[in-house]
């Protein structure tokens, strides 16, 4: 078992931007990395709107830096995932992961959202074979080629025509007649020659060629009922996000999405646990916003336990000990 002031979980730019402050503040902060460092930032081939990198810097890179940043002031990652929690007891909180238990007197939740599955036939399996959650990631692979982007959102639309640089043609296939996402993205889609639209139908299944390489959808016009198989290279889902809150749901408060629900100081409705990122941000998304939450977060655990210093148990002379 593992005693410490600050622990947090996720190591996504939220994460990482807490680990630093705790870190600076002399806590040495306990980070539940999970098994891949930096979130979904890890997984964007380039960031050109994180302040301060002029010609862009990979996710991975700059997730390293975040990281190497924290561990230069006394950070530790531990790769390894939370498996459950338990704050009902008040300070200490009980936070197990699969190699460990620890003990924590604050809590910093950031462990963010994941990409919505369609949930059909063919999606998992087509993952890397044609199937992505991420235009950024993967869209240089489509070079040439015909993809669909699935979805009627401001991601799927932004993607759809980030998209253009490298397909040929890309089809948005939405549910409905009319898109979510904003006027202006709308409207530079509708002008883009590349894009079409598939409306009111639904992808009801992903096929394969005899590779195992993704060559068409299944589709359903869901006002006709009426099914079709529509030819493509590629399948980009966009269809929103789901937060990674399953261990925090009897834990803390959540919205009807599944958000943890926090104040304008990040607090949660248990005295001593904060969260930060996109598990309790459903609007904004970006590395830049995330990184400010977790810096506010981890300001608010900082005063938190400044004011509770005299009634917490003392750690040793490490701050954090193994028992
Ligand atoms: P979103 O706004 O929730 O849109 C999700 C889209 O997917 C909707 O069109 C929805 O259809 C569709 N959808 C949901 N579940 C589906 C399913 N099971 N099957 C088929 N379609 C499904 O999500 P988002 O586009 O990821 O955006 C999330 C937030 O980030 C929004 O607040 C957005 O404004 C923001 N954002 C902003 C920007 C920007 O400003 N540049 C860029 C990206 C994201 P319906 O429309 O029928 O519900």
């Amino acid at each position: 078992m593992q005693k410490t002031r600050v622990l947090i979980v996720g190591s996504g730019p939220a994460g990482l931007a807490a680990a630093l402050y705790t870190a600076r503040a002399q806590l040495k902060p306990v980070v539940i990395a999970g098994m891949q460092l930096g979130g979904q930032a890890a997984i964007t081939h380039e960031i050109e709107n994180y302040p301060g990198f002029p010609g862009g810097i990979s996710g991975p890179e700059l997730v390293e830096r975040m990281k190497d940043q924290a561990e230069g002031f006394g950070a530790e990652f531990i790769y390894d995932v939370v498996e459950s929690v338990d704050f009902t007891q008040g300070t200490p909180f009980t936070v197990k992961t699969a190699g460990e238990t620890y003990l924590a007197d604050s809590v910093l939740i950031t462990i963010g959202a994941d990409p919505r599955k369609l949930k059909v036939n063919g999606e998992i399996e087509g993952i890397g074979r044609g199937v992505s959650y991420c235009g950024t990631c993967d869209g240089f692979f489509f070079r040439g080629k015909e993809v669909v982007v699935v979805g009627g959102g401001d991601s799927a639309i932004e993607e759809g025509v980030f998209l253009t640089r490298f397909a040929t043609k890309i089809t948005v296939i939405h549910r409905r007649d009319t898109l979510r996402a904003g006027v202006q993205l709308q409207k530079r889609a509708f002008d883009n020659p590349k894009m079409n639209f598939i409306w009111d139908t639904a992808v009801e299944e992903v096929l394969f060629n005899e590779d195992g390489i993704v060559n068409s959808v299944r589709l359903k016009n869901l006002k006709t009922e009426e099914e079709s198989i529509y030819p493509t290279q590629g399948i980009f889902v966009f269809i929103g996000h789901d937060p990674n809150s399953t261990f925090f749901k009897d834990q803390v408060a959540l919205n009807d999405n599944g958000y943890i629900i926090t104040d304008e100081r990040y607090r949660t409705n248990v005295d001593g646990v904060f969260a930060a990122g996109e598990i309790q941000d459903e609007i904004w998304r970006q590395v830049a916003t995330s990184v400010g939450q977790g810096t506010g977060a981890s300001m608010s655990a900082i005063h938190w336990l400044d004011a509770h210093e005299e009634s917490l148990q003392p750690l040793d002379d490490a701050n954090l000990v193994s028992e």
